[in-house]
């Protein structure tokens, strides 16, 4: 076990060279680097167990474009995959993305800012129609998701 200083020290590091080798710049590295720290506190994993992508489907071409942030379980290799939709406001929950009830493609599908709320979610049977409908059921950013299928009788109204 490496003490909280270094501990620090080394979440200081990955933060500055993320930055400095970011294939999209320095301010894209430190969103992302930031981000994927934030998700490993949050669940309680090592970094080298959080990977990020550009979000391709949900650009906004602007100052804090949306992060997708990968957490594989080092036990199962099982993975989640997270939505940092404004990865400039570090309050902000990460919403999980899971599989629409009606097209299938990954969607928000649970807000999580801790162990506790993956725990929940995961706790629950997988989403129905039923659940799209009940106040609470999913994020309000589901409806509106630029995420689901063209032919989805959800996603984004534009
Ligand atoms: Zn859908």
């Amino acid at each position: 076990m490496t003490s909280l200083a270094e501990r620090a020290h080394a979440a200081a590091v990955f933060i500055n060279r993320t930055r400095a080798a970011h294939p999209h710049g320095p301010y894209r590295g430190e969103e992302h680097a930031r981000t994927a720290l934030r998700l490993a506190a949050a669940l309680g994993l090592p970094i080298d167990q959080i990977t990020t992508d550009m979000d391709w489907r949900r650009r906004r071409t602007q100052a804090g474009e949306p992060v997708l942030a990968t957490a594989t379980c080092p036990d199962t290799g099982q993975k989640y995959v997270f939505l940092a939709r404004h990865p400039l406001y570090e309050d902000d929950a990460f919403e999980l993305l899971g599989p629409c009830p009606q097209c299938a493609a990954p969607v928000p599908v649970a807000w999580v800012r801790h162990l506790g709320d993956l725990g929940d979610f995961l706790a629950r049977p997988p989403l129905t129609d039923t659940d799209i409908n009940r106040p609470g059921g999913v994020p309000e950013t589901f409806a509106d998701d630029s995420g689901h299928a063209s032919a989805c009788a959800y996603g984004d109204p534009c």
